[in-house]
Formats: structure tokens, sequence, C-alpha cells
């Protein structure tokens, strides 16, 4: 059985760098540790992998069970495409490098994203025009509450934008154990529309250059966690009507407005949190980036409260100005 750990420190464990700690802690590295889980309740279990899309405001009561299960292996292929798996708590970038070397397609654009393998389907995590749901064949959970082993297909998982069954009725009950990838073999059709990523490039780019220019512009523009503490955006982009966009781009012409599914429009949150005067600012120790105040840092030494007061803080000076609630990505506890 897996050792129980009491009272477990998590500082170490979270991007944030959040002192708490968790009252009970226990590793899962391998499939074979599953059965001999002690039984337990979703309202008392928060699964973790690298910590880098949670804020921790006060200690946990509960149970913590972290995913490192680790593997990745080549499972077949056809003429197009290979079947990669991945063990849930392989680290994420570790499967793109995997990926890259071998000249692989469809995840290049989500590189050095923080975190694990098993968190990449909760909040189908996406970057640069390109979204994890894309290549996931399917995913392998074990149920936590039942002890039963359960595969979703790409379906099965109910993707949309920053969201997954994962993320909604099955959040901390299913531990994601394995995801299966469908990823593509030469020739690439490169994703590149997003920014100014075309024009970094050079002619006739490879999937390796992508991941270059991608991981050169993410080092420029977003806190290294390791220094600053942060967990990468803490709202999502807000999705409205299409006519709630037309009139907000009629008020504030400069407003970056992206076309989402029929008749919805994305709308970027950094844009109107710079716009309600939330840029660069600070309350006590928590801040929001000067360079991308969509992540808000840690300065040395925030509580999660401070963080989760300043996030509030943010979100009301948006509201007030512009009538739309931001909604955290970020998973506060
Ligand atoms: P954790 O933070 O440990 O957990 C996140 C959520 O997933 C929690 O609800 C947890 O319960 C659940 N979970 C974790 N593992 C499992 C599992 N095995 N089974 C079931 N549930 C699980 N995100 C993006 O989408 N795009 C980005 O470009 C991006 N950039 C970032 C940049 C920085 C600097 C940082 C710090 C974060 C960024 N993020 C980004 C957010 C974060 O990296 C991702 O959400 C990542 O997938 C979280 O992985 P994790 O292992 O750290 O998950
Ligand atoms: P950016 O390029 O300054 O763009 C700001 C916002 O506008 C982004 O959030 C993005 O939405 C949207 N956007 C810009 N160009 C777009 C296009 N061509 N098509 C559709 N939407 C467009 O953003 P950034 O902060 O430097 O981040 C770059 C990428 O990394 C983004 O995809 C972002 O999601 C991702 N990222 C995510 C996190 C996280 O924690 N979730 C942290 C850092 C970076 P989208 O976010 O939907 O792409």
């Amino acid at each position: 059985m897996p050792s129980i750990k009491n009272q477990h420190d998590l500082q170490p464990l979270n991007t944030f760098g959040i002192k708490a700690s968790a009252q009970y802690f226990i590793e899962v590295s391998s499939e074979k540790d599953l059965p001999e889980l002690p039984e337990l309740k979703q309202d008392k279990i928060l699964i973790m992998g690298g910590g880098s899309n949670i804020l921790f405001t006060k200690d946990f009561e509960g149970i913590i069970v972290q995913m490192k299960i680790s593997g990745i292996n080549i499972e077949g292929e056809d003429e197009q495409s290979v079947i990669v798996s991945a063990g849930g708590g392989v680290e994420w970038d570790e499967l793109v490098a995997f990926a890259v070397l071998r000249n692989l397609g469809g995840i290049e654009n989500l590189s050095i994203i923080p975190g694990s393998v098993g968190a990449a389907p909760v909040q189908n995590i996406g970057a640069y025009g390109m979204e994890v749901k894309d290549t996931i064949e399917k995913v392998e959970c074990y149920d936590l509450m039942t002890g039963m082993t359960i595969t979703f297909s790409n379906r099965d998982c109910g993707f949309s934008y920053r969201y997954s069954v994962f993320k909604g009725e099955f959040k901390n009950r299913l531990l994601i154990t394995k995801v299966y990838f469908r990823l593509k073999k030469p020739p690439h059709t490169l994703v590149t529309t997003y920014g100014n990523i075309a024009e970094l490039l050079p002619e006739n780019p490879s999937i390796t250059d992508v991941r270059n220019i991608i991981t050169g512009i993410r080092q420029s523009k977003l806190p290294d966690h390791k220094v600053t503490g942060n967990a990468g955006s803490f709202f999502k982009n807000p999705v409205v009507h299409e006519q709630t966009a037309l009139k907000l781009k009629e008020l504030y012409p400069g407003i970056p407005i992206f076309p989402e599914a029929t008749g919805l429009a994305k709308i970027s949150a950094a844009w109107l949190i710079d716009q309600s005067g939330c840029k660069g600012i600070t309350r006590g120790r928590a801040g929001t980036h000067p360079k991308q105040p969509l992540v808000l840092i840690n300065l040395g030494g925030a509580s999660g409260s401070e963080i989760f007061e300043l996030a509030q803080y943010v979100q009301g000076e948006v509201y007030e100005k512009f009538g739309i609630m931001l909604e955290p990505e970020v998973n506060v506890y």
C-alpha cells in the first residue's frame, strides 16, 4: 500500500509557492497502488499533479492524491499517425519533447506548459491556437469511489474551451492514470496563424522550429514560476454572445475579440484587466504581472488568501467597467 503521510507540506508542490499543508497525502506511482488506496469520499479528496493550476487559501483538511505514474510508450501506428500513451504523472513537456524529437505533430504549440499529462485533459490545455483535445484518443481513469477502472473516448470527455467532464461532475473522483494521444506523422500541417508566430519562423519550418519559437516567446513573456510564484492565467477569457461583443466593440474599438462557435465570441481577459487599471498592481504581497496582467503573482511570501483577495479585487474592477464577471481558471481551495 502506498504510504499515507500526515500534515504534508504543500509549499514545494504548488507553483504559487503558497504555504499550506495536507492533512493526509498519498503518492500514486504505479497502477499496482490503485487497489490499495483506502476508501475515499469525493468531498474530502483533492487530486493533484504538478500543482500549477491550484491556489491553496488554507490547509487542506482531507486527503490529497498525487498522480505520479510514469512511462511514455508507442502503442501502434497507421499510415498517418502514431498512438502514444503516457502515464498521468509524466511531466507534460517531457511528452511534447518526446513527440517533437520523433517528428510527431499535434502538441508542439503546447510546449513548456507546466504540469502533468494527467491534468492536461482536465482543463483541455490550450495555447497558441492548439488544444490538447484535438490529439487525445482516450483517457484511462480510476474511480476513487468505486475502485473501477474506466476508459473515456475523446467524445466521452466532453471537451470544450478549458473544460472537460474531469473538471465538472467527475472532479476529484476520477483519477486520470494514462492518456493515449494520436500524433501525426509528416507531412505536418503546422498551426502558425496565432499572433506573430509565422513571422518568426524560418522558411519551410519544422515542428522543432515551432517548439523553439513558442518556447522563446513564452520565456520572454511569462514569469518563471520557479522564481516568481504563479499559476499561469488566473482567469479564463470570457466567452460572450456575438451581440454583446459587437456592442463592446462599438464602445471600445480596440477590444480584442475572437470568433468562437456560432454566435459566440471570446474576449481577451488580459485586455479587460489592463483597461480596468489592474495591470502591474500590487496588493500586499500579491500582484498582477506587469507584462501579462492575467497572471497573478506571489511577490514573495504571499498567503493564498492575499492572492485570492487580489483576484476578487480584479474581478470587481473589470465588472464595474465592462459588466463582465471574470471566471477563475485556477482551482481555488
Ligand atoms: P494541478 O495544478 O495539480 O491540478 C489542476 C487540476 O487538475 C485540479 O483540478 C486537479 O484536481 C486536476 N488533476 C490533476 N491531475 C489529475 C489527474 N491525474 N486526474 C484527475 N484530475 C487531475 N494552462 C493552459 O491550458 N495553457 C497554458 O498555456 C498554460 N500556461 C501556464 C503557464 C504557467 C507559467 C503556469 C504556472 C501554468 C500554466 N497553465 C496553462 C496552467 C497549468 O499548467 C495547466 O492547467 C496544467 O495542465 C496543470 O497541470 P498540473 O499537473 O500542475 O495540475
Ligand atoms: P496573447 O497572445 O497576448 O493573447 C491574449 C489573448 O487573446 C489570449 O488569451 C488568446 O486566447 C487570445 N488570442 C490572441 N490571438 C488569438 C488568435 N489568433 N486566435 C484566437 N485567440 C487569440 O496571450 P498570451 O498571454 O501571451 O498567451 C499566449 C498563449 O498561451 C495563449 O494561447 C494562452 O492561452 C496561452 N497561455 C495560457 C496560460 C494559462 O495558464 N492558461 C498561461 C500563459 C499562456 P487563448 O488564451 O484562448 O489562446
